[in-house]
């Protein structure tokens, strides 16, 4: 038997979390944002659910020539547009949109000899001061490509920075709203927080990328559940080893749990190597056979230790979830102080995934 550590993507669920999405964004065109592999899933791997969206955003062009090659006929956008000239030649072949949210983008697309024109997205730094250009030169930029032979069609977007705050897009909105005045424009702004609880900010293109994969974009509240939410992937292992420690006896590295009584230790075949975060402290919640436990001491790179004592029945090849639809990635990452989008993106190449399609 290989070592029992493996993930599984649930096509049905990234479906259900789609429908969800499709709720709130009424008549807007849904944008499954896609980068980072697919927050760690697998665009390739996850594909088969995603073609129900209207397009698919990535960052890298192999990822979004992929698309492309697996037959996905719906808008491919490059999130941080083309580097370069030859990128732009290379989207023009393929059909992918580009952002363009800096004035050497706007110098290429200006001269570059294209096949085809292509789809536009020009993006408003709306205060998060990231990528985007400022509101008044964001309207020359419009005006420039609102003529430019190399466009075919424009879509007007921005970024939130807090929009996982009850307050946290309005003024990020009026800005918004006032430099796409004028012509009718399509708009694009909705996160999947925004998404989710502004739907003022709905527009007409919205772009979830975490909800799709069935987390929170809410660092204070992380029950996906309530949000509708299903999880997509679910991380399992199994314990390999059971020590019995006496009062004082320490685990693991650095000796930083130490036993204030007798205790039953479960080992896990998962470690930080695979994905799961070093700094999660002890008392990281944890799932082994169907009950909560606590992690206990540091993660090390391929193994951590689990409080047994509560769980007398649970021994040697006990199954364990370190997150998954019984207790959520967002909750694991609270307790390790990040998010369940780091923990999503950073599941390691060496751990093996299957594809589930659960039925609803
Ligand atoms: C990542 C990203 C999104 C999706 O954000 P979520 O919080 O995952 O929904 C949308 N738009 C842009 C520009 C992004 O970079």
């Amino acid at each position: 038997m290989p070592r029992p550590l493996r993930a599984r993507v649930d096509l049905a669920a990234i479906a259900a979390n789609l429908a969800v999405l499709r709720r709130h964004a009424g008549a807007a065109r849904l944008m499954a944002v896609a980068k980072a592999d697919a927050y760690g899933h697998g665009l390739q791997r996850c594909l088969p659910a995603l073609r129900a969206a209207d397009g698919v955003a990535v960052v890298e062009i192999a990822q979004a020539m992929g698309l492309r090659e697996a037959g996905f006929q719906g808008t491919v956008l490059l999130l941080e547009g083309a580097f370069d000239e030859h990128e732009l030649t290379v989207c023009a072949h393929h059909r992918l949109a580009v952002v363009v949210h800096e004035a050497t983008q706007l110098d290429h697309l200006s001269r570059a000899r294209l096949p085809r024109p292509l789809q536009v997205w020009l993006k408003l730094n709306s205060g998060m001061n990231r990528l985007g250009f400022r509101p008044g030169a964001f309207t020359r930029a419009r005006a420039v490509l609102e003529t430019a032979v190399n466009v075919e069609s424009l879509v007007l977007m921005t970024h939130f920075a807090s929009a996982d705050r009850v307050d946290g897009v309005a003024d990020a909105l009026a800005l918004f709203e006032r430099a796409c005045a004028g012509a009718p424009v399509p708009r694009s702004c909705a996160n999947s927080a925004a998404l989710l609880r502004h739907p003022a900010a709905r527009g007409d293109w919205v772009r979830p990328g975490i909800a799709v994969y069935g987390a929170s974009p809410f660092e204070q509240d992380d029950d996906p559940a309530a949000l509708g939410l299903r999880p997509v992937m679910e991380l399992v292992s199994e314990v390999i080893s059971v020590q019995a420690l006496e009062r004082g006896d320490a685990v693991g590295y650095g000796g930083a749990f130490v036993a204030d009584r007798p205790m039953r230790v479960g080992i896990v075949a998962c470690g930080y190597a695979d994905g799961y975060p070093r700094h999660a402290p002890t008392g990281t919640p944890v799932v082994v056979a169907g009950a909560i436990t606590g992690t206990l001491g540091r993660v090390s790179m391929d193994l951590l230790a689990v409080d047994l004592t509560p769980l007398p029945e649970a021994g040697v090849g006990s199954p364990v979830e370190l997150w998954g639809p019984n207790l959520s990635v967002d909750t694991v990452a609270r307790a390790a102080g990040t998010v369940g989008y780091e923990l999503l993106c950073a599941l390691a190449p060496r751990v093996p995934v299957s594809v589930v399609s659960a039925p609803d």
